[in-house]
């Protein structure tokens, strides 16, 4: 069993227009933009980053907006939740600005009896905010004030047909199974940080999920370095998973991998951060091109959608 995983990273989501989805992320949610940059797989297109103050691993959601795409049936073989942490005692609050903001199907949520608050997303993307208590230092620059703003991420929700071989991955990934909720059933990692919760909740019938606007990409788990990366790369080979080699993110390195049940998983390194590049005061300002596609800067501040 591995160790060197201490919880989520980041989770990357698609969406059908950035204007929508940066107004959504920092005046509803009041997150901050801490990275404005193009997905380097694809630089027409941007890559959004909003999280905490710094954009510290286990905070930060990110997204790919493509101008105009279609939403995807949901169904199995996706991350069909995403939940951030918040103060005890919040939720009202947070349902009172979700709604005043027009925010969809916000509604109260019971599981693992925890205090829940689910809402959509733009993209019709299904998140919850968790009453917990979780000490790490918010980001009240959007507008949330401390005692209801959002800490990081509380967990995933994946969605499979079948939650075996998953479940039997993350006990390798050192995730322990703690607890079972109806069809859901909670992974921990033991002594990782505050988002150290993926959750499964199993539907034997459900259909295969799209991918579409609205759609989570992949979930990336946090390793502390490039050596504990390497580490969890040939444990990952040795036991017949395929790997991509590491690639450079610029703000982490990256691997890559497809989950038994559909979902890819990344796994991402904690260094080196969303400040390599940009003063920490105006993170997520300027549009931030890697090398490979700086000659593309005229024409992609042309072509990418404008936003605040
Ligand atoms: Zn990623």
């Amino acid at each position: 069993m591995l160790e060197q995983i201490k919880g989520l990273h980041h989770v990357t989501s698609l969406a059908s227009g950035a204007r929508v989805n940066n107004r959504f992320f920092t005046d509803a949610l009041g997150l901050r933009r801490v990275k404005k940059t193009v997905n380097f797989d694809a630089p027409e297109v941007y890559h959004l980053y909003y999280g905490d103050g710094t954009g510290a691993p286990g905070t930060v959601m990110t997204y790919f907006p493509f101008p105009g795409s279609a939403p995807a049936p949901r169904g199995a073989g996706e991350v069909g939740s995403t939940a951030f942490a918040v103060p005890r005692g919040s939720s009202g609050a947070w349902a009172d600005r979700l709604a005043s903001r027009g925010v969809g199907n916000v509604a109260r949520e019971t599981a693992f009896g925890e205090t829940r608050l689910g809402f959509d997303g733009p993209d019709g993307e299904r998140f919850a905010l968790v009453e917990a208590d979780d000490d790490r230092p918010p980001w009240t620059g959007g507008g949330v004030s401390g005692d209801m703003a959002i800490r990081g991420f509380h967990s995933a929700t994946m969605r499979l047909n079948d939650r075996g071989a998953t479940a039997e991955l993350l006990k390798f990934m050192g995730y322990e199974e703690v607890d079972s909720d109806g069809g859901l059933t909670r992974f921990q990692i033991p002594d990782g940080g505050a988002a150290r919760v993926i959750d499964i909740e199993t539907l034997p019938d459900a259909p295969p999920a799209g991918q579409g606007a609205g759609s989570v990409h992949h979930i990336a788990f946090a390793v502390e370095n490039r050596d504990a990366q390497l580490e969890v790369r040939k444990a990952l080979m040795d036991t017949g998973h395929q790997v991509t080699p590491v690639i450079d993110r610029d703000y982490f390195w990256a691997i890559y991998f497809r989950a038994p049940g559909g979902v890819l998983f990344e796994v991402a390194t904690n260094e080196p951060g969303f400040d390599r590049d940009e003063d920490s005061a105006h993170l997520g300002e300027e549009l931030k091109l890697p090398s490979q596609h700086a000659h593309l800067r005229e024409h992609l501040e042309r072509s990418l959608e404008p936003i605040e």
